[in-house]
């Protein structure tokens, strides 16, 4: 078995659509980046990637390739996945944190395990998604940042 953890985190700005999770969620801000700047699934693709001794999100989807400009992060833990069943190995089970002081997220927690688990072709009862806030301490809890950890258990 193999452990794997990853963090990541994007800054909130006007006039971006906000992704979680693979899921578009209705806000004011959302967060900036070169692809859609979904930090869940960039946390967990990092967790994945970790796990299998595979080095991290920027050695194999670099920001500075135009290739990668506004991509679909979806698209980015489908290629994580493939890379790390090709090494054999599958997800065991998933626990994620989002740190956010808004929107609330609950209404979206099962729209967004359901999509996770469709792109890692596992089930949506090997992934847990939880959410919290910040207090309304530093930036995530003025409402400038959205930051995820993600731990992944892997076997082969
Ligand atoms: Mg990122």
């Amino acid at each position: 078995m193999r452990i794997g953890s990853g963090y990541d985190i994007h800054r909130l700005v006007p006039d971006r659509k906000l992704f979680l999770g693979g899921i578009c969620i209705p806000h004011e801000t959302g967060l900036l980046g070169h692809s859609d700047a979904d930090v869940l699934i960039h946390a967990i693709c990092d967790a994945l990637l970790g796990a299998a001794a595979l080095g991290d999100i920027g050695i194999h989807f670099p920001d500075t390739d135009p290739k990668y400009k506004d991509i679909c992060s979806v698209d980015l833990l489908i290629e994580t996945n493939r890379l790390i069943r090709e090494q054999g190995y599958r997800l065991l089970n998933l626990d994620a944190t989002i740190v956010a002081q808004a929107p609330k997220l609950s209404p979206y927690m099962e729209q967004m395990k359901n999509k996770l688990a469709l792109c890692m072709e596992t089930d949506s009862g090997r992934i847990n998604i939880k959410a919290t806030t910040m207090e309304g301490l530093g930036n995530i809890g003025k409402g400038e940042a959205i930051a995820a950890h993600c731990i992944v258990l892997l076997d082969s």
